[in-house]
């Protein structure tokens, strides 16, 4: 499975809708040695369920120690497809030689999500292209100009007991505070329900993930758990939703978020 990190809760973007909810966050770096490396500790013992790590916030590039991190990645997942998802609005980021030859050094992807209202997009990530050509770094890239409206509708009531898995299992996985989540929006929906604590139709459980400080739990028993529905999924649009659909009900264009509690939920 696909499992992503966070490495700050900084964004440059903070989008309206942000599906990891880095707006309403506290907008924390995370440090190497006190966060980060012992999340990677915890991970490796079950590194034959990862296939792929993803590096992301927030906007990981924002963070001051983003070198550092790369090779923190690659020293505790030697084998493992590593990639950095970015929304490459930093440019000065991506002219850091540093920064490249530390891409280049680690063997780690990657990942463009391209916005149009960047001044000179075109031009702009053009640039970003021809670096990491340049530098034969391997990396794949899309474009954003909608984005999906809220996930989660009081009036929705998913039958959560239907032995249907989630397509957020095996691709959106969260590490977080020694924990795998199933999935970003359980994983922060925290900060939802923190800054608008009125919300109590959504129920967050310990159903929602899995505890990497319990060292009976197999591998197996990982994979099961994860695959589970919860209870937060009772009202959540994404369970039936098609990820890749351009249904104009379920896009938005882009904003910067105003900090509404409208832009994740439906009442
Ligand atoms: S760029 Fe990504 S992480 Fe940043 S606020 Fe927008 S959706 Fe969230
Ligand atoms: S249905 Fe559940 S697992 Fe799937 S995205 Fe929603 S909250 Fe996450």
């Amino acid at each position: 499975m696909t499992v992503s990190v966070h490495v700050t809760e900084c964004c440059n973007l903070n989008c309206a809708s942000c599906f990891h909810m880095i707006p309403l966050s506290d907008g924390i770096n995370y440090y190497i040695e006190n966060y980060i490396r012992p999340q990677l500790q915890l991970l490796a013992k079950h590194e034959n369920i990862v296939d792929e790590l993803v590096i992301m916030g927030g906007e990981p590039t924002t963070h001051p120690d983003i070198i550092s991190i790369l090779y923190v990645f690659r020293e505790h997942f030697p084998n493992t497809k590593i990639t950095l998802a970015t929304n490459g609005t930093l440019l000065s980021v991506f002219n850091n030689i540093f920064f490249i030859k530390a891409l280049q050094r680690t063997d780690i992807n990657v990942s463009l999500t391209e916005y149009p209202f960047v001044p000179n997009y075109e031009y702009h990530y053009k640039l970003i292209h021809d670096i990491l050509d340049q530098n034969n770094i391997k990396y794949t890239y899309n474009f954003t100009d909608k984005f999906l409206v809220q996930p989660f509708h009081k009036e929705l009531h998913n039958n959560i007991h239907d032995a249907v898995w989630c397509k957020a299992f095996h691709y959106c996985t969260m590490l977080k505070d020694d924990k795998l989540y199933k999935c970003h929006l359980c994983a922060y929906v925290d900060f939802l329900l923190n800054r608008f604590p009125e919300i109590d139709w959504i129920k967050p459980s310990s159903d929602d993930y899995v505890d990497l400080n319990d060292d009976s739990l197999s591998d197996d028993a990982i994979l099961n758990k994860l695959a589970q529905l919860s209870p937060i999924c009772e009202h959540c649009i994404e369970l039936n939703r098609d990820w890749f659909t351009d249904n104009p009900d379920e896009m938005k264009s882009w904003t910067r978020s105003k900090l509404n509690k409208n832009e994740w939920i439906k009442e």
